[in-house]
């Protein structure tokens, strides 16, 4: 068997989400909302599922589903994008995936950020890629424009970028976002720009699609997920959006990945992205109060939280909350002994770690948030 495969651990998120349930543990590792879901759009898939297509999709997408994300990006960012722009996914691991394998050939060099997501370098690979890590530090985690451009050599191809960022939780700034745009351009990069955090954004801030920067349009694949736009995690229906150039190979990645996408569940993400605008302002609302009940809470135990205001994932400072031990350490006597699950951030890089750093998923309800806060108090 491949030893990419035979050498790799299982995910962090599975592997926390497995010990939570192991010890009856509050589980805020693996990041997913336990409320949040607009009612209409179940109505919708229930309503498509029983008088909807339940025969294969068309691979690229439904046209409504298509037309729908074209159309958000428009209203939303101003963006002038059609149905040739979007490839739509069984979720944004699988654009991930498609785009990673679209643009690279064997050899090449990828650019990464890491503490990074956890697919990200392992399809590189799989891709015949070789990753080269960029590490963010916190507790600023900025991009140094220097290190950037210092990283790019004859090989490098692509740069993987991700904003809002998971795990840290940093929606990154104009100059980092041009420092991206800069080396990008400077150096005929593509760039695969995971964007699925783009509207869980808590203090009013607002998302740059990078793909808007001048100069990128044509080289950036953006990765969107309904997943987290509508709370609805485990529907896995993603998105590619590029041009239409760019679009296509993806999209012929895609086509031997999984072909298509459940119909009935486009359907009702269709008409959720067509109705999301007034949704997505009081879920950002409704996820700003459990951040403040959860950081609050925190801080009471005696915890350092960093500045968390975009995704739903807050990250606890070890040392700074006078515990001594590694983020692992922690972890394992989190679950195990004081009964919450949370997220270590060193298994997010491989060359160097941050290992002073848990991450904890606050888009939970305010019993599960007490539960868990109770817990971590115990934890300390
Ligand atoms: N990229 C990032 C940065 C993520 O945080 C996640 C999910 N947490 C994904 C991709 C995967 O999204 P999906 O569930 O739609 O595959
Ligand atoms: N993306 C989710 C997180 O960051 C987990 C996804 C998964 O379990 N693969 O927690």
């Amino acid at each position: 068997m491949n030893p990419i495969y035979e050498q790799m651990e299982t995910s962090v998120f599975a592997r926390m989400s497995a010990l939570a349930a192991d010890h009856k543990a509050v589980n805020l590792g693996q990041g997913f909302p336990d409320f949040g879901w607009p009612d209409a759009i179940l109505d919708k898939a229930a309503d498509a599922l029983r008088h909807g297509s339940n025969q294969y999709a068309p691979s690229r997408g439904t046209p409504e589903l298509r037309d729908a994300i074209a159309g958000h990006y428009g209203r939303w960012f101003g963006q002038e994008l059609n149905s040739d722009h979007v490839c739509v996914t069984s979720g944004a691991t699988e654009a991930l995936g498609a785009c990673i394998l679209a643009a690279i050939s064997p050899g090449d060099e990828v650019i990464i950020f890491t503490p990074a997501y956890d697919s990200y370098a392992p399809m590189i690979r799989r891709a015949g890629g070789v990753v080269r890590e960029i590490a963010l530090r916190p507790p600023e985690w900025r991009i140094d424009a220097v290190a950037l451009q210092a990283a790019i050599g004859p090989r490098t191809r692509a740069i993987l970028f991700n904003n809002p960022h998971n795990p840290t939780g940093r929606l990154f700034d104009a100059a980092e976002l041009q420092a991206v745009a800069d080396a990008a351009t400077a150096y005929d990069l593509i760039v695969i720009s995971d964007e699925v955090w783009e509207h869980i954004l808590l203090d009013g801030q607002t998302f740059t699609p990078l793909a808007s920067l001048p100069g990128m349009a044509e080289r950036t694949l953006k990765v969107g997920s309904a997943g987290k736009i509508f709370s609805l995690t485990g529907w896995k229906v993603g998105w590619i959006v590029a041009d239409p150039a760019l679009a296509d190979v993806a999209a012929r990645a895609h086509q031997f990945l999984t072909f298509a996408t459940a119909p009935n569940l486009q359907s009702a993400v269709a008409f959720g992205l067509a109705e999301g605008d007034r949704w997505i302002a009081p879920m950002q609302q409704r996820f700003a109060r459990a951040r403040d009940r959860m950081v609050q809470g925190l801080q009471a135990a005696g915890y350092a939280v960093l500045p968390a205001a975009s995704s739903y994932f807050l990250c606890v400072d070890l040392p700074a909350s006078e515990i001594a031990v590694d983020d692992e350490t922690f972890a394992a006597v989190a679950v195990e002994r004081a009964g919450v699950a949370v997220v270590p951030v060193s298994p997010f890089a491989e060359q160097d770690p941050v290992r002073t750093i848990v991450r904890l998923c606050f888009g939970k309800r305010d019993d599960t948030i007490d539960a868990g806060v109770a817990a971590m108090a115990r934890a300390k």
